[in-house]
């Protein structure tokens, strides 16, 4: 059977080296040879980013650069925001077929709000979620399980979940790094190297 598409999305408003060290640990203990990451034009929950569309995806290349694991899809970028998962997912689905696996990267943390999403029944049939979760993990899974049975009912809930993974605690945001940017913090080990020289190069968040 063919590798399974995935889909790690995000504003990467910068990208930071928490996305990075996250999406290599669902990807090894998934087994991935290929995640996809996803900027978004702009979250439909989330206000407009604060660097343009341009930047973000150059700081993701600049982020990824070397590293086989990563592509980067510019799908949301092209269609006009707001960027719904959904249009994403028929899109990919209408250029794969209906045989290939679709795997959709989700934080614990987006789960409760992920029934809430436009077109949620349809989302969850299109692709099937693989929660990433950050510790205390034990105490997130029967969370997370009985939140999607209440939501979609059990059998389909069941096999919704391709699996869940145990991401590392890593204290860093996009927002926390924007703050440190705007007061003159520095942000030195959170983004990669070459993000930071952009960064600074042409003066985002400042
Ligand atoms: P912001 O602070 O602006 O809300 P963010 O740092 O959460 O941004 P996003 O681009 O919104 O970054 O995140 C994309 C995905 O990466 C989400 O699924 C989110 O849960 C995950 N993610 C972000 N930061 C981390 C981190 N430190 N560790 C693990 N996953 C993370």
């Amino acid at each position: 059977m063919s590798d399974p598409i995935v889909l790690f999305g995000g504003t990467f408003d910068p990208v930071h080296n928490g996305h990075l060290i996250a999406a290599r640990a669902i990807a090894e203990q998934r087994g991935y040879r290929k995640m996809t990451l996803v900027p978004s034009a702009r979250g439909p929950h989330k206000g407009p980013a604060a660097a343009s569309d341009a930047d973000r995806l150059k700081m993701l290349q600049l982020a990824i650069a070397g590293d086989n694991l990563f592509k980067i899809s510019e799908i949301e970028l092209q269609r006009p925001a707001p960027s719904y998962t959904y249009d994403t997912l028929r899109e990919i689905r209408e250029s794969c077929g209906d045989d290939r696996a679709i795997d959709l990267v989700i934080g614990a943390d987006m789960l409760a709000d992920m029934p809430n999403w436009y077109r949620a029944d349809d989302v969850v049939k299109l692709a099937r979620l693989v929660i990433a979760a950050r510790p205390p993990w034990d105490q997130e899974a029967p969370q997370i399980a009985s939140l999607l049975d209440e939501r979609f009912g059990k059998c389909l809930s069941e096999g919704m979940i391709a699996g869940m993974c145990k991401t590392p605690l890593i204290d860093i945001s996009s927002s926390e790094i924007r703050r440190r940017l705007g007061s003159g913090a520095s942000i030195r080990y959170m983004v990669p190297d070459a993000v930071e020289q952009y960064i600074r190069a042409r003066g985002l968040y400042a």
